[in-house]
């Protein structure tokens, strides 16, 4: 079992619900689904690390800062001597190596994950050192996707081609390994200095005046719903859900959006803009949050 798991990023979260209610450009499009194929690209390496028989702590995702520079590991181990870690690419199709860009015939060159991996060794070393710990940090890009091939890749980089994945993993859990409190030690210390959101999210331009209101299908996203007493239904997929879960899903997805705005009943009467009742609002709110203040000026946390 990892020592801290992974979950969806607020980014891809936010993004998701972007995807639905604005219209993206080209390129926003573009980098949410690249943000998709990444966290799918983490998850897949997660089913392999948690395969490791061997003594380890699996730390997945964490955001850290070392020297006033942030900087992101998708999944870490810490073994007895070594702390690795690894830069998790879902890169597909075939490339040719170039220290700055892997290159295509149609153009659609992606940067050479390298300097970025350096980066976060560096980064990653002066922080355990300050922390006291001795672990010498390795550093490896996995290229997940069994449909990536990179030709002409220089044979001492540290990169992990999908042909090479099976052989890595299984060299990895032959290293000798014994923890003990001091590695735990350090993994809840590198845990508890994560930052659960990065300091610089991408994210499309947005406000509230224009983003698409309404409740949408738990399933398939369509707005196409309709409420038939407690049942919310899909008029594409047929997918039926509680309107109170409903509700409440699509508080989640206002709080993401509009973190800074206080949840009333209003303001979630007309973000979901299905429910007819004010007072059915009122009552999903209070059974599911905390009320706070009174009368006109109740709010919801
Ligand atoms: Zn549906």
């Amino acid at each position: 079992m990892p020592y801290r798991a992974r979950s969806e990023p607020v980014v891809l979260k936010i993004l998701r619900i972007l995807n639905k209610r604005i219209k993206l450009s080209g390129d926003e499009q573009r980098y949410y689904l690249n943000q998709e194929k990444g966290f799918e690209g983490e998850v897949q390496f997660d089913l392999l690390t948690v395969k490791l028989q061997r003594d380890c702590h699996i730390l997945n995702d964490l955001q850290l800062e070392s020297n006033k520079s942030s900087f992101q590991l998708d999944s870490s181990l810490i073994f007895q001597e070594t702390y690795s870690i690894f830069e998790v690419k879902n890169f597909e199709g075939e490339y040719v190596y170039d220290s700055e860009y892997f290159k295509t015939p149609s153009g659609k060159d992606i940067q050479n994950p390298l300097d970025q991996l350096k980066r976060s060794k560096l980064l990653l070393s002066q922080l355990l050192q300050s922390l006291g710990s001795k672990l010498t940090v390795e550093a490896y890009v996995i290229f997940i996707n069994p449909h990536f091939t990179l030709y002409k890749t220089p044979a001492d980089l540290p990169f992990i081609l999908p042909t090479q994945l099976n052989s890595f993993m299984k060299k990895l859990d032959q290293k000798p390994s014994r923890l003990n409190q001091s590695h735990k030690d350090l993994a809840d210390k590198l845990i508890s200095l994560h930052q659960p959101v990065p300091p610089k999210i991408q994210l499309p331009n947005y406000r509230y005046e224009t983003v698409k209101k309404g409740m949408s299908c738990c399933k398939c996203d369509s707005f196409s719903v309709t409420i038939f007493g407690k049942k919310l239904i899909c008029g594409k997929c047929g997918r039926e859900e509680f309107v109170t879960v409903a509700v409440m899903r699509n508080v989640e997805e206002f709080k993401l959006l509009f973190p800074d705005r206080k949840i009333t009943t209003n303001v979630i009467h007309e973000w979901c803009d299905l429910v007819d009742s004010k007072k059915r609002i009122r009552r999903i709110l209070g059974k599911n949050l905390k009320i706070c203040g009174v009368h006109q000026w109740t709010y919801y946390e």
